[in-house]
């Protein structure tokens, strides 16, 4: 069973003029499968990739996050300050508001795709959709990445997919792990969900928007795996898959059909989307 939430969390947050308490609670870091491991909020998704040579930090929370990804990522055996690489699945302020304070402390470089670049240059100043109503610390990007290439650290490989739609330079990695005597193939999944009031048409949100959000779906439902997360909790059902004090179990995690239903929901709602907007 999937839990699909139609509930916003970005609606909320805006309704309540607070952030979900969800997205700053605790939440213990956990190993998910191989050198994954899961070390967000209860809610906000981050992710370590771990290798010999450093490690890779896939998004932040909030930006009075950084003690909590610490505990965690120490709790599980891991210096902060071997962070090397800084990646982002999305630039909205709920998933890169502590980069620059992180990029202080580690000295790692942030790579994004030339279309999330800007928003995290500027702090969501640039952002099509919340024009700066969200702001965060600007934080500059190293490197730009391209569609297919492989992030490479020590014995760390992660391969970009772009998935843009949710923000202009949204993007999934893929990843293999070996565990069990097995391959897993593993998603780090930007879903493409839409923020309440994207335009997808007329006077789009940003040019392109809902070829976009269509190639994205398209890509993800040819995409293979066994294991997937995602920036929040909620949509990658961590919390039916895992309890704090579960011993690690990377089968606890595969859900190949949850991915597929997860995306078919998303696209579900983006056709939906565009036949209100036709009407
Ligand atoms: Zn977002």
């Amino acid at each position: 069973m999937r839990r699909l939430l139609p509930v916003c969390l970005l609606l909320s947050a805006v309704l309540a003029d607070a952030q979900p308490e969800e997205w700053s609670r605790p939440f213990p870091g956990h190993r998910v499968v191989g050198n994954l491991y899961s070390v967000g909020t209860w809610d906000l998704g981050c992710f370590l990739v771990t290798s010999e040579a450093g490690h890779i930090l896939i998004n932040t929370g909030l930006a009075d996050s950084t003690p909590l990804l610490r505990a965690n990522v120490e709790a599980l055996g891991f210096r902060f300050e071997d962070i090397r690489i800084l990646l982002t699945m999305q630039a909205h302020y709920d998933h890169t508001a502590a980069f620059a304070e992180i990029k202080e402390i580690t000295g790692a470089a942030l790579w994004a795709t030339a279309d999330d670049a800007p928003l995290l240059a500027d702090g969501g100043a640039s952002d099509p959709h919340f024009r700066g109503e969200y702001p965060f610390a600007p934080v500059e990007v190293d490197r730009i990445l391209a569609d297919g290439e492989v992030i490479q650290l020590g014995e760390a490989r992660l391969e970009v997919i772009e998935t843009p739609g949710h923000t202009p330079g949204s993007v999934t990695y893929a990843m293999t792990a070996h565990e069990n005597g097995r391959e897993y193939r593993v998603l780090l999944a930007n879903m493409g969900s839409m923020n309440p009031g994207l335009r997808l048409l007329e006077d789009p949100t940003y040019p392109g928007i809902a070829e976009d959000f269509a190639e994205t779906f398209r890509r993800q439902l040819e995409l293979e795996v066994d294991i997937w997360v995602a920036a929040h909790a909620s949509q990658w059902g961590l919390h039916d898959k895992y309890r704090p004090g579960n011993p690690y179990d990377a089968e606890a995690f595969v859900d190949p059909e949850g991915f597929r239903e997860q995306v078919l929901y998303y696209q579900e709602l983006f056709e939906e989307a565009l036949a209100a907007e036709r009407r």
